[in-house]
């Protein structure tokens, strides 16, 4: 006969939301807590009581995947309304468009390149004495030269990171290309979308199933997880343990708003890159949602900074020469027999919300062949 067993989940956000339901489905009971006031967790939606615009509380989320089954997944829940990310940067007093394109190129350099000319004077303006770069910046300067790379992401990033561009792994610029031609389209993504009624309402929907109880406002402790057959934790993973080796290094992030009527700022995302400014961006929510009509808006400036052990850990700090403590966590993570570790701060990974739900089906379904052998 089949077990029907008792899992416990820390955190109701994407990661844990997908596995409950694929387990739910599958028979097992699932309890979840958060010590948040709702679910969703860092992809949190809410109405702003002024402005009535849907707002993105720990920053700004948009959707964009090639899983089709991920996207698939997502619709199940949540119509996705169609939105393109079209992102702005502010640098020496003039806006330009990112990611840097054909149109951003001859803005900056006062030309009228077509796209093979801009590719020849971008190349000549690279670094080729970097054969094999190993952080960001040579990535940068290797392929994209000095003036834009200063312009663009030297300030930006020593703002977002406060380490020197030259420790920080290359991985992180390749998620931001070069185009040779006109498309402003930030992601390059087969899907792009936002769900008609927030992500929140959509991680309602996935946990609304018989076999899921959630509880808010509470923690799961550690110390609980003799309390169920498995459980699944996407809490930060050195606080599994304590931080009893110390903890792993994270940047926080600090929104201070401003509101006002109609549209303040033209549009979604405008990226602040000199080092001068002291916020990253400045995110206008009601741009997030194009087919809402509001008379008022809201805003928020963006500022980065070291994580204290109040702050809410966003975006883990990897450097080029590595970290020992992130190493000795994941190893001890790895030998706990009943818990699986999952998700951004499970895994002390950045992971978009698209790999977060492919992670989780797979750590779902892994489980439960398991189980079944
Ligand atoms: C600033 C920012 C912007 C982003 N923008 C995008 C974007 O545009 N597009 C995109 O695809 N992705 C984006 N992401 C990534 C996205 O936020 C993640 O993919 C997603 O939130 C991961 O979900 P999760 O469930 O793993 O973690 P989380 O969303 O962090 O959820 C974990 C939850 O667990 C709770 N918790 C932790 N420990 C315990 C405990 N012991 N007991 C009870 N509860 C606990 C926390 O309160 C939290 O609610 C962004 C991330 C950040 C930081």
């Amino acid at each position: 006969m089949k077990q029907t067993l008792n899992i416990g989940m820390a955190g109701a956000g994407l990661s844990c939301a997908v596995i409950a339901r694929l387990l739910a489905e599958a028979g097992h009971r699932v309890q979840l807590f958060d010590r948040r006031s709702h679910v969703a967790g860092n992809c949190h939606t809410e109405r702003d009581g002024e402005t009535g615009v849907m707002v993105h509380t720990y920053g700004p989320h948009i959707f964009h995947t090639d899983d089709d089954e991920v996207w698939d997944f997502v619709n199940r829940y949540q119509r996705f309304m169609p939105y393109v990310n079209r992102v702005k940067a502010t640098t020496g007093g003039r806006v330009y468009s990112l990611p840097i394109n054909l149109h951003t190129i001859n803005q900056f350099f006062g030309r009228t390149f077509n796209p093979a000319e801009a590719r020849a004077f971008i190349e000549a303006q690279a670094d080729t004495s970097i054969t094999a770069p190993q952080s960001f910046e040579e990535q940068a300067l290797r392929f994209i030269g000095r003036p834009l790379y200063e312009a663009f992401f030297r300030g930006y990033t020593r703002k977002q990171w406060e380490v020197d561009p030259a420790r920080l792994p290359a991985a992180i610029l390749k998620r931001l290309p070069v185009r040779f031609n006109y498309d402003d389209n930030y992601f390059a993504h087969k899907h792009q979308g936002m769900p008609e009624h927030g992500y929140t309402a959509m991680v309602e929907r996935i946990l609304d199933h018989p076999g899921i109880a959630v509880t808010l406002n509470a923690e799961l402790s550690p110390s609980a997880v003799g309390d169920y057959d498995h459980v699944f934790w996407s809490g930060p993973m050195d606080g599994f343990f304590g931080y009893d080796q110390g903890r792993l290094r994270y940047r926080t992030l600090d929104f201070q708003k401003f509101s006002g009527q109609g549209d303040l700022q033209g549009c979604a995302v405008m990226n602040y890159t000199d080092e001068a400014v002291p916020y990253t961006r400045i995110t206008e929510h009601k741009h997030f949602s194009p087919w809402e009509q509001h008379a008022g808006s809201v805003c928020y400036r963006e500022f980065s900074r070291a994580c204290g052990p109040d702050d809410i850990p966003y975006y883990p700090v990897h450097l080029t020469e590595g970290d020992d403590l992130v190493r000795a966590y994941q190893a001890r993570a790895q030998a706990q027999p009943n818990v699986t570790f999952v998700g951004r701060l499970g895994t002390y990974r950045y992971m978009d919300m698209d790999v977060t739900i492919r992670e989780a089906l797979n750590a779902a379904r892994a489980f439960l062949a398991r189980r079944q052998a």
